[in-house]
């Protein structure tokens, strides 16, 4: 087919498909963990904590999640559902690499959600188990049996269970007659065993995402999707790391249950180089710890690519260290990057696009590539792409635009539990569906113009429309409502709600505000209202979102 794009990169070797022995994430995670960091596995650092300045060693890392799985192993099984409901914290990716190495399937939640937000989840991912903490777990729904209940990893039982067995290991040898061989001390590092015999097409991961309509859904991620995007990104950064000395030092504020920060976490754990860590963002800490780690790396969402092109705080700190900011998340405009361009010129600012349901970095800058300003750089390894006309489905050659269509070893598996929603992202020859209007211009570079999706991003964050209008109607005096993006400099898009009263009703805008901002994590909240008499909707009853933002946009010039 002469009209799907392949990618330009060189070809990037995955295990066979029919792997005859299992093989979790975990285990190819650790083949490809550089030799420095296991010839040397005290000196090295993965994660240095910007606030406390605690750090964590490699081997160390291997040490407590191991220890976690021999305290595990015997409780869960291979396919069971762990949910997590963390702040960042360094237990996040050890939590992470323990339950993925015996096959637990791991589900994170961002921990800010309210208590109904949790409920649908856990509704979807049926977990047998949750980590929380103290003041998180109250989130979790009272009434939902976890067979396994809630480990809360702030409280002393969890530390001296994970931590005292891995003080070393012949401790960890007494304290669970479970102990497996490859804990012993002999070797450089301990490497997690997989004891449950977990295969690449065993489910890993439940992310959660609305995708291109409605309601969050559970985007269900196999070992085989997880192997892929690591192969993609550690073959493309192996070769610009080798050049690279010293190693990659990367500041880390993402959030560890996204798409993009859960990859981060375990690129950077695979790629045997430091994460500065800062857990609780703050633009001003953020250029601190640049200057004080000399950090060469930041992956971040497009609003702090604003504020560091427009913020006078820059010229405070020394971040000539710098390298290359990596930006995505949400759509970062071509004038902003020319001028961060022009005020960092040693910085190499690329960009990476991806959607949760087609894993990390379905386009990426490469160095060679950077300076394409407006595109997202090229296709990855592993993805083939084609670009869709919506209106009639033919695939379209370069310059024209089409809804964006991608395939490869990186695609969902598909949303859990909902095979409807499944069968309407990804078609029956595997092409996943992204929403997102896009084209590819001669050279293969790819452009972002615009969503036809409703999806939402409010600084990069999800924020399904759906969710809001489900609940703007549930309010009594509200007889209607629809919610759009409504754009923002500095937060990309904030939710708009158009709202028609109930006869009788004078329902203000605040009021709707704070209703719904009781009700949702702090980024959903609607930021803005307009009433209408009725919300315009197709003859199917479609909400006719373009008209909305039509209406919107000539009311705010006319204010
Ligand atoms: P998520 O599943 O939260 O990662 O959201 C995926 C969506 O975010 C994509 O389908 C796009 O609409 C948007 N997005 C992500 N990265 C970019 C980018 N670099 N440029 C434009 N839009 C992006």
């Amino acid at each position: 087919d002469t009209r799907t794009y392949h990618s330009l990169r060189p070809p990037v070797p995955l295990p066979p498909v029919t792997h005859p022995h299992p093989l979790s994430v975990t285990d190819y995670a650790l083949s490809l963990l550089p030799s420095s960091v296991s010839s040397s596995p005290d000196h090295r650092y993965y994660i240095i904590d910007v606030a406390s300045d605690q750090r964590l060693i490699f081997s160390r890392t291997l040490r407590l999640a191991n220890s976690l799985s021999l305290h595990l192993r015997d409780r869960l099984s291979k396919g069971d559902v762990a949910f997590i409901l963390l702040p960042p914290s360094f237990n996040v990716p050890i939590i992470y690499l323990s339950l993925l190495s015996l096959g637990v399937v791991v589900s994170p939640s961002n921990p800010l959600s309210s208590a109904s937000e949790i409920a649908h989840q856990v509704r979807i991912s049926n977990p047998s188990i949750a980590f929380a903490t103290s003041s998180t777990s109250s989130k979790l729904p009272p009434n939902y049996k976890l067979r396994l209940g809630v480990v809360l990893v702030d409280s002393p039982e969890f530390e001296s269970v994970v931590l005292t067995n891995a003080e070393d290991d012949s401790s960890s040898a007494s304290a669970s007659p479970t102990s497996s061989p490859s804990s012993s001390s002999s070797l450089p590092l301990p490497l997690m065993s997989n004891v449950n015999g977990v295969h690449q097409s065993d489910p890993a991961t439940i992310l959660y995402s609305s995708g291109t309509t409605g309601r969050v859904k559970g985007v269900l991620m196999t070992h085989r999707n997880l192997i892929s995007m690591i192969a993609g990104r550690y073959h493309a950064r192996h070769a610009a790391a080798e050049q690279q000395t010293p190693r990659a030092v990367c500041l880390f504020s993402l959030p560890p249950f996204h798409v993009y920060g859960f990859f981060v976490l375990i690129m950077n754990f695979v790629l045997g180089e430091t994460l500065i860590w800062l857990q609780k963002f703050e633009f001003e800490a953020m250029l601190k710890a640049v200057e004080k780690y000399r950090v060469t790396l930041l992956p971040v969402s497009p609003p702090i690519v604003v504020n560091m092109m427009k913020s006078k705080l820059t010229d405070k700190y020394d971040l000539r260290s710098l390298q290359t900011a990596l930006c995505g998340g949400a759509p970062l405009g071509r004038e902003v990057s020319e001028q961060f361009q022009a005020k960092f010129p040693h910085v190499e600012l690329l960009q990476g696009y991806a959607m949760t349901e087609s894993g990390a970095g379905s386009g990426m800058m490469g160095p060679e590539e950077s300076r394409r300003y407006g595109s997202v750089g090229r296709l990855s390894a592993t993805m083939e792409a084609k670009i869709v006309d919506p209106g009639t489905g033919v695939a379209l050659p370069p310059g024209q635009k089409g809804e964006l269509w991608l395939r490869g070893p990186c695609v969902m598996k598909g949303y859990v539990g909902d095979d409807k929603a499944t069968a309407e992202t990804i078609d029956s020859d595997g092409w996943l569906k992204t929403g997102d209007l896009c084209y590819f211009d001669n050279e293969g570079f790819l452009f972002v113009v615009d969503r036809l999706k409703e999806l939402i991003k409010y600084k990069a964050y999800q924020v399904p429309p759906a969710e809001l209008e489900h609940l703007l109607q549930s309010h009594p005096e509200i007889a209607d409502a629809a919610v759009i993006p409504y754009p923002d400099e500095e937060a990309g898009q904030i939710p708009m709600a158009f709202v028609v009263r109930k006869p009788g009703s004078s329902i203000t805008e605040s009021q709707a505000i704070e209703f719904i901002a009781k009700q949702v994590a702090p980024y959903k909240k609607v930021r803005r209202v307009a009433f209408i008499d009725s919300i315009p909707k197709s003859p199917a009853g479609k909400i006719s979102r373009r008209d909305l933002i039509k209406i919107a946009m000539s009311c705010s010039k006319a204010r």
